[in-house]
């Protein structure tokens, strides 16, 4: 029998480039994705303009003016983005680390801001108060020669942070405050064995207790001076007087008038806080941008109060969202 005769395989003097099983180039490289770094320093600082008698600013600036300033222990996230390089990485984390730790931390630990960077120099005219947002602004000029940036967000506490997306003047501020507070979901038109149907447990007729968490955002430009994209004292005031104050140990579906005939869902009191804040936040010049409910560990429920409401979370937030 003769053996059927084998074409000799083609020479192939250069190994063919491997690809993936979905015959994409190999460690994902050219895709694009999201990283985050997370940096931390502590550094002191003091609000007091030299234009204001020292009355003013102690009625500007309360405790934020006294003397020789305070600190706080800050914490950075830093998002950057890009397509993948040959060894997977949109960026080597080495680069990333001594980049932060060259242009911002090394500079920033446990220095006075006040006095380390021109920028927050009040003795000129183009001198801005070390806030959150104006400090964040000026980590993002900083940083943006060296990484692919897309979003920074700086915590002073872990009640209060900035997020910035770009060089401009524009930033988010968030506060963080909490009430306490009783509710019942049951809609009246509706029998017990329905509303249990619908809503379980939460339906139960004395109704039940949560911590909520409430985090508000806002969104404006920064004050060239101030450093501030808004009051932070009187948004906290409007805060107070308006939402923890009036929610705080109450039931709500019978202390609060507007839940009298809307369902204290976790949805609706979002969407309520959301309405009583949107004005008073535009006094105080700032755009409310974003209300955050926690009601659970579990469950939280967020409201877009900028029109149009669902789809324009910039991906850049998200990413420092979740970090
Ligand atoms: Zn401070
Ligand atoms: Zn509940």
């Amino acid at each position: 029998m003769t053996p059927p005769v084998m074409a000799a395989p083609p020479a192939s003097p250069v190994p063919a480039t491997p690809t993936s099983c979905h015959g994409q180039p190999p460690h994902g490289q050219g895709r694009p994705c999201v990283i985050t770094r997370r940096a931390t320093f502590s550094a002191s600082h003091r609000y007091w303009l030299p234009e204001l008698s020292p009355e003013a600013n102690r009625a500007r600036f309360g405790a934020c003016s006294l003397e020789p300033g305070h600190g706080h222990n800050y914490e950075l996230t830093v998002a950057m983005g890009g397509g993948l390089d040959a060894d997977g990485m949109v960026l080597n984390l080495s680069e990333v680390k001594h980049a932060i730790r060259e242009q911002v931390t090394g500079q920033l630990d446990f220095r006075c801001l006040n006095g380390v960077w021109p920028e927050f120099d009040l003795q000129r005219p183009q001198g801005m108060l070390p806030t959150t947002e104006a400090l964040a602004l000026a980590i993002w000029r900083r940083l943006a020669p060296h990484l692919p940036l897309m979003g920074l967000r700086l915590h002073e506490t872990d009640t209060l942070w900035a997020d910035v997306l770009g060089d401009s003047m524009e930033a988010f501020l968030t506060i963080r405050t909490h009430f306490a507070a009783a509710h019942r979901l049951a809609r009246p038109e509706l029998s017990a064995e329905q509303n249990d149907a619908i809503y379980g447990k939460c339906a139960r007729p004395h109704g039940h207790g949560h911590n909520y968490l409430l985090e508000v955002t806002v969104r404006g430009a920064i004050d060239p001076r101030t450093g501030m994209v808004c009051d932070l004292a009187a948004l906290q005031q409007r805060v107070d007087d308006l939402v923890v104050e009036p929610f705080d140990h109450t039931f709500l579906n019978k202390d609060v008038a507007h839940f009298a005939t809307t369902v204290p869902t976790a949805e609706n009191i979002a969407l309520h806080i959301a309405d009583l804040l949107s004005a008073p936040v535009a006094e105080l010049g700032a755009t409310l941008h974003k209300i955050r409910l926690q009601e659970s560990p579990n469950n939280a429920a967020e409201v877009f109060a900028e029109v149009p409401q669902l789809g324009m979370r910039p991906q850049a937030l998200e990413a420092l969202a979740g970090a």
